[in-house]
């Protein structure tokens, strides 16, 4: 998508702190980092929001939620971290790109 900030990023014509890239996916730095590590990892693809999967996405999903580990791992969160997919207005999601939060370093706040 033309406007997209993300497909720009994944494109390489927005400049990012990239951690890991491959075929289907690009993981970057978040900008404005919540935690001591805070990753974003997208799909190449536009896909605006969870709503917008389909079938055919069946095997990206697989591979994002799969690289996480790894990702954790890379970055020396081996005591734990945590994963957050914002979606639409009322659950806080600004970029209509789908992406991954990967938050770690420290002990989070707790929801409650
Ligand atoms: P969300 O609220 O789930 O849509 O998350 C969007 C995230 O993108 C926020 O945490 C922003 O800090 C982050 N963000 C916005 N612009 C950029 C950028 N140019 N590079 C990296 N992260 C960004």
């Amino acid at each position: 998508m033309s406007d997209c900030l993300f497909c720009k990023i994944a494109a390489g014509e927005i400049p990012a702190d990239i951690v890991f890239e491959d075929e289907q996916v690009v993981v970057f730095r978040d900008i404005y980092p919540k935690a001591d590590v805070h990753l974003l990892l997208i799909p190449r693809q536009h896909i605006a929001s969870l709503n917008e999967l389909e079938p055919a996405h069946d095997a990206l999903i697989a591979h994002m939620m799969r690289l996480l580990p790894k990702l954790a791992r890379d970055q020396g969160l081996d005591d734990g971290y945590r994963t957050i997919v914002n979606t639409g207005p009322s659950g806080g999601q600004e970029i209509f790109h789908l992406h991954l939060h990967l938050l770690g370093g420290g002990r989070l706040p707790g929801f409650g």
